[in-house]
C-alpha cells in the first residue's frame, strides 16, 4: 500500500465509492515513531453520517434478503483481499500505530479468522419452533438482524477490532457505519473499505466514517442506526451508555481493563516472569489486556522481581519500520505524558522503580516497580504503559481478594504448578476472562471475549455470542382459521 496510490486519500467511504467529506476536512495519517504524515484521510462530519446512513438503511433491506451463502461469499472475498494485501497491510498498521512486525501479523491473520468464522455464522442464525397454546397455531422464534450497527473503535488494534464487530454483524444481515479512531483511520477504516469494494460488496451494507467525537456522537444519536457497538475506555463507554440509554437503543459496549497477573508460591519462576513480561510490556503496555497489577506470593516475589527486571532491561525500543526492535513508541504525547505523571506520582508514595522509569523521545522504557500503594492511580487505574508494578501477598486468599479489589473485570491469568488449584482460584476471580498458566493477552475469534463490571456491557464478542449480539429474536405465529374475540 504504497503512501499515495491508495483510493482512499483524503476522503471516506460512503454508498460504495470513496468519496470526499461534504466540508472537505482531512485528517493526517501519522507514522508514530517518526512523526510524519505520510498520507492524509477523509475526515466526515455529522452530514456525512447523515448520508451514509440514509443509503445504509435501504442497503441493509437488500442484504438482509440475500441468501446465506451469498453474505459468507462475500466475507471469504474479504478474507482473500486481505491475504492478496497482507504486505501492505503489514507496513500501515506498523506505522499507524507503532507496533512491531509480530503485532500486525498477529492482527492480519486474527482479522482473517473473524472474516473466516463470521462466514461460517451466516447460517447459523437458527430459530425454534415453539409448542403453542392455542390449538393448530404454528409458532416460532425466528433470529432477525438488528439493522444498522454503528461501529465505534479504538486504535490499538484498528483492524481486528474493527473486523471483530463488522464481519459478524454483515454475516447476520446488518448493515455497519464504522468510525475509526482519528490515530488510526487507515488500518482502522479506509483501507479496510478497500478490502470490501475490492471484494464486490454491495454498496451501502459497509461505511466508513474516520472522524472525531462529533462523528461518534452523531453515530449514536441518529434515528436510523438501531445499535451502537462501542470499543473504548470506560470513561466514554459510560457517556455513550448514558446517549443510548436515552435513546433506548440497543448498545454493547468493549472497555477498558486493570487486570492481574497472580503468581502464585507453586509457579515455575522462569515461565512466571517471561509470561510477565509479555502480558505487561507487549505491544508497550497499551491493549485491554495488558497486566497492569502483578500480584505476586511472598516466597517468589524477590525472584519475580529480578527475573522481570532483567527481561525489561533487555527488550529494545525503538521505531519498529527502521530497526529491529521489541517495542515502539507510544501512541501519542498525551498517554505517554499520562503514563509518567501515574508512576511519578507512585514514586512519590513510596515506590521504587527497578528496572525503566523514562523515555527518549516517543518511546517509554519497559518499566517495572516495587512497593507500590494501593491507594495510587498507577495501581487503581488502567495505565496502558508498558509499566509492570508488583505487589508481594501472603497467602493465596490475600492474592484474591487483592485480584478483585477493582471496579474493572476484563481479564485474570493465574500461574501456578498445580493446573487444578489454578481452575479453584480462576473460579473466584471476577473477570468475563481468565487464563490459567498463560498470560493476559489472549484471544479466539471462536471464544466469548469481555468483560464484567466497568469493562463492558452487553454482550461478548466471538463465536455464537455473535448470534445474540448482531440479531434480534421475532415471535411469529400463523392461525390456521380465523380467531375469535368477545368483541
Ligand atoms: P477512547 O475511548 O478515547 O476512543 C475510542 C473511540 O471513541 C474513538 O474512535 C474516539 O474517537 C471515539 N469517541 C471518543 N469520545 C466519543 C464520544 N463522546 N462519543 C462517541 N465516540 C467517541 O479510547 P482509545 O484511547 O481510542 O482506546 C483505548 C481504550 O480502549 C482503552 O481504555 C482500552 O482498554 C480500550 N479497549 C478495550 C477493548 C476491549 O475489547 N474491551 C479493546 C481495545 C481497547
Amino acid at each position: 500500500m504504497g503512501s499515495h496510490d491508495q483510493q482512499w486519500q483524503e476522503r471516506l467511504f460512503i454508498d460504495g465509492t470513496f468519496r470526499r467529506p461534504a466540508s472537505g476536512g482531512t485528517i493526517g495519517v501519522r507514522d508514530k515513531a517518526s512523526g510524519e504524515i505520510f498520507a492524509l484521510a477523509g475526515l466526515a462530519t455529522e452530514a456525512d453520517v447523515d448520508a451514509a446512513a440514509a443509503t445504509a438503511t435501504a442497503a441493509q433491506r437488500a442484504w438482509s434478503e440475500r441468501t446465506y451463502a451469498e453474505r459468507a461469499g462475500l466475507l471469504r472475498n474479504v478474507a482473500a483481499a486481505l491475504g492478496d494485501r497482507a504486505a501492505s497491510f503489514r507496513e500501515l498498521i506498523m506505522r499507524e500505530t507503532g507496533c512491531i512486525a509480530g503485532k500486525a501479523d498477529y492482527e492480519i491473520s486474527a482479522a482473517t479468522s473473524e472474516l473466516t468464522e463470521a462466514a461460517g455464522l451466516a447460517s447459523r442464525a437458527v430459530g425454534e419452533v415453539l409448542p403453542s397454546g392455542h390449538a393448530g397455531r404454528f409458532s416460532l422464534s425466528e433470529r432477525i438482524p438488528v439493522g444498522l450497527v454503528g461501529v465505534i473503535t479504538p486504535w490499538n488494534f484498528p483492524l481486528v477490532l474493527g473486523m471483530r464487530v463488522i464481519a459478524p454483524a454483515l454475516a447476520l444481515g446488518n448493515a455497519v457505519l464504522l468510525k475509526p479512531s482519528p490515530e488510526t483511520p487507515a488500518s482502522g477504516g479506509l483501507a479496510i473499505a478497500e478490502l470490501f469494494a475490492a471484494a464486490g460488496a454491495p454498496p451501502g451494507i459497509f461505511q466508513v466514517l474516520p472522524g472525531d467525537v462529533e462523528v461518534g456522537q452523531r453515530l449514536v444519536t441518529h434515528p436510523d442506526v438501531s445499535m451502537v457497538h462501542f470499543t473504548g475506555s470506560t470513561h466514554v463507554g459510560r457517556q455513550i451508555a448514558r446517549e443510548a440509554g436515552g435513546l433506548l437503543k440497543k448498545v454493547s459496549l468493549e472497555l477498558g481493563g486493570n487486570n492481574a497477573l497472580i503468581v502464585l508460591d507453586d509457579a515455575d519462576i522462569e515461565q512466571a516472569t517471561m509470561i510477565g513480561a509479555w502480558s505487561g510490556f507487549h505491544y508497550q503496555g497499551q491493549t485491554c489486556i495488558t497486566a497492569g497489577r502483578h500480584i505476586v506470593a511472598r516466597g517468589l516475589a524477590d525472584a519475580y522481581v529480578e527475573g522481570l527486571a532483567k527481561r525489561a532491561d533487555a527488550i529494545t525500543v525503538g521505531n519498529t519500520v527502521t530497526e529491529n526492535v521489541g517495542l515502539g513508541p507510544m501512541i501519542n504525547e498525551h498517554q505517554q505524558a499520562r503514563a509518567q505523571q501515574l508512576l511519578d506520582e507512585a514514586v512519590a508514595a513510596g515506590a521504587r522503580i527497578v528496572a525503566g522509569g523514562s523515555s527518549e523521545g516517543p518511546f517509554f522504557r519497559p518499566t517495572v516497580v516495587v512497593g507500590v500503594s494501593r491507594q495510587t492511580r498507577l495501581w487503581n487505574e488502567e495505565i496502558f504503559a508498558p509499566i509492570a508494578p508488583v505487589l508481594v501477598v501472603d497467602s493465596e486468599e490475600e492474592a484474591l481478594a487483592v485480584a478483585n479489589d477493582t471496579p474493572y473485570g476484563l481479564v485474570n491469568s493465574v500461574l501456578t504448578g498445580d493446573p487444578y488449584r489454578g481452575i479453584r482460584f480462576a473460579r473466584g476471580l471476577r473477570a468475563g476472562m481468565v487464563h490459567v498458566n498463560d498470560a493476559t493477552p489472549q484471544d479466539e475469534a471462536l471464544a466469548p471475549f469481555g468483560g464484567m463490571g466497568q469493562s463492558g456491557l452487553g454482550g461478548r464478542s466471538g463465536g455464537d455470542a455473535n448470534i445474540e449480539e448482531f440479531t434480534e429474536r421475532r415471535w411469529l405465529t400463523v392461525t390456521p382459521g380465523p380467531a375469535h374475540y368477545p368483541y
